[in-house]
């Protein structure tokens, strides 16, 4: 068979030798990646041969093996799953597809100090190729299922790796490493080492539904000894809350989000009745780069009796928690249940409504109970929370509770509506905020000078959803939500029937003026009016009350609207 060579892609090269020179300290993942490949790929086949049963595959026995070999010093993990065809295998290990790793390395240029590259390094699935951090050569073969041929691919991590046609693949993927020289020092991390490796296994993928099984070390002249389950295989959302640690539930978060950092919160809810099930779900600490593209992938994976069934399930909660992870497993569901069945489902339906209540109320406690987790969250993700102000006006006020925004009262403090109704002033009725691309622009916008002068405070929105929630939401506790840059603002209320007087014959003093500018600009507005919102600039450009504001107007236009 012939062997061909490939150069990695630009980035997976320089991934590869971040891998190789890694100063990542906690080494022992990347056991915890490749299984974590293994078990994926045993719930892909799992699930394939279900939908087709002509597909010529054995299920019969779907496990995950680790073999060590001390004289050689390799490490292989192999499963009997999915397996990858020769295209895939270049497709999937020799590039990365992943857009968010060229920002990765980008962010790691930057950041420069080592210990700002192991941060990074978590936040990207940089999965298989950490075996690169341990082992000096890789070598995968694998056979996909229903397939006749397999595939080699061998690399040292260098520039470039081989792809080779085998004939005698079994079904499946196996993972070779071999392993880089041993380091005295640390026995601990002896890969080679079996208890070294029931201790990791043990440790990061105790959870895996898919028995991962070794073969002890056979004693001199003894026959080879009956392999030996590593992992309980125990769902941790079917277990009590006291009987699982915060750490166990942190691996499985990493396992299904493929982020290597903690989560900010773990969520639990067991429903009982007529239609059961659990759920694990967990707030990431971090939002996802591609949390605003449209093919971000999004929702929990469902799972049916304890049998995975599908990942990114959109059904089981709104678009705007789109950023929560996790496990449903619901007792009464088909196992051929498909994604446009549950989009119908009054159960499906049901569901999501609870596990929406649910984490929102959990956001709740977590601001009541500690406030530099609730302002992490709120940096995170609160640009997607306000977009169910205006999807999900059932929870409204659930969304408005946690939501908090900058605020002229505090530099860097933002406030909730609740307190910025707490510090209105004797006499004002309307909440007041001011709309635009960054907070400075718009602290220094003349619309904001009479409110600087009278000491009113206005809220500083500058996310493009706060145009439309604005809108949607209309009023808070019976105070009507004014944007200070549309239609007429009486800042001194009724009550000034003097000024009123003043600005009447001011209008009529000043008629002949704004008559000629409403002739000269006549094209681009609407009229021209005195104005008692400046105090310092000449004039300023306003739209009507119900108008678009210009930054909504591009929003929709770019939208095709
Ligand atoms: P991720 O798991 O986050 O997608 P990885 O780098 O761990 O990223 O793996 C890249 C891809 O390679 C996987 O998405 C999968 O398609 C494929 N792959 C890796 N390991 C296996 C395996 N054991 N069996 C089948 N496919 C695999
Ligand atoms: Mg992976």
């Amino acid at each position: 068979m012939t062997t061909e060579t490939f150069e990695f892609q630009v980035e997976a090269r320089q991934l590869l030798q971040l891998m190789i020179h890694s100063v990542y300290s906690n080494k022992d993942v990347f056991l915890r990646e490749l299984v974590s490949n293994a078990s994926d790929a045993l719930d892909k086949l799992r699930l394939e041969k279900l939908r087709d049963d002509s597909l010529d595959a054995d299920v019969s026995d779907l496990h995950i093996e680790i073999d060590v070999d001390k004289e050689a010093r390799t490490l292989t993990v192999r499963d009997n799953g999915i397996g990858m065809s020769y295209d895939e295998v270049g497709r999937l290990i020799g590039t990365i597809a992943n857009s968010g790793t060229a920002t990765f390395l980008k962010e790691l240029r930057e950041a420069q100090d080592p210990a700002g590259a192991e941060g990074l390094i978590g936040q990207f699935g940089v999965g298989f190729y950490s075996g690169f951090m341990v082992a000096d050569e890789v070598t995968l073969v694998t056979r996909r299922a229903g397939e006749g041929q397999g595939t080699r691919w061998t690399s040292s991590g260098e520039s470039t790796y081989t792809l080779e046609k085998v004939d005698d693949a079994p079904q499946g993927t196996s993972v070779t490493l071999h392993l880089k020289p041993a380091d005295p020092e640390n026995q601990l991390h002896d890969y080679t080492s079996p208890w070294t490796i029931k201790q990791i296994v043990k440790r990061y993928s105790d959870f895996i539904t898919w028995p991962i099984r070794m073969v002890p070390e056979a004693a001199d002249g003894e026959d080879a000894p009956e392999p030996e389950t590593l992992n309980s295989m125990k769902a941790l959302w079917a277990r009590s809350r006291d009987e699982v640690s915060d750490d166990e539930y942190h691996e499985l978060y990493k396992h299904i989000s493929h982020d290597w950092r903690e989560p900010l919160e773990t969520i639990r809810l067991q429903a009982e009745g007529t239609f059961e099930y659990q759920a694990l779900l967990f707030v990431p600490s971090h939002a996802p780069h591609d949390l605003f593209t449209r093919d971000f992938k999004r929702g929990v994976q469902l799972y049916v009796k304890r049998v995975f069934i599908m990942d990114d399930c959109e059904a089981l909660l709104p678009p705007y928690l789109r950023f929560v992870k996790g496990v449903v497993d619901a007792q009464d569901l088909s196992l051929n249940v498909s994604r446009e069945i549950l989009q119908q489902d009054r159960h499906i339906r049901m569901m999501q409504r609870r596990l929406t209540k649910k984490v929102l109320s959990t956001i709740k406690e977590i601001k009541t109970k500690d406030a530099d987790r609730y302002a992490t969250f709120w940096r995170e993700f609160g640009t997607a929370l306000k977009e169910g102000l205006v999807t999900d006006s059932e929870n409204r006020d659930a969304i408005l509770a946690v939501a908090s925004f900058a605020t002229t009262h505090a530099e860097d403090e933002p406030t909730t509506l609740a307190q910025y109704v707490e510090r209105m002033k004797d006499g004002q009725d309307d909440i007041y905020y001011i709309t635009g691309e960054s907070r400075q622009s718009i602290e220094n916008s003349p619309h904001m000078e009479a409110f600087r002068d009278k000491g009113i405070e206005v809220l500083l929105l500058t996310d493009a959803v706060d145009e439309v929630w604005v809108d949607a939401v209309g009023e808070y506790e019976g105070k009507k939500l004014r944007s200070v840059a549309k239609g007429e603002i009486d800042l001194d209320g009724e009550k000034d029937e003097k000024a009123e007087g003043e600005r009447e014959k001011q209008a009529e003093d000043y008629a002949g003026l704004l008559g000629w500018m409403r002739e000269q600009l006549d094209e681009d507005i609407k009229e021209v009016r005195l104005s008692a919102r400046l105090t310092v600039s000449p004039a300023c450009v306003v739209s009507d009350a119900h108008d678009l504001t210009p930054a909504l107007e591009n929003m929709y236009r770019a939208m095709g609207q």
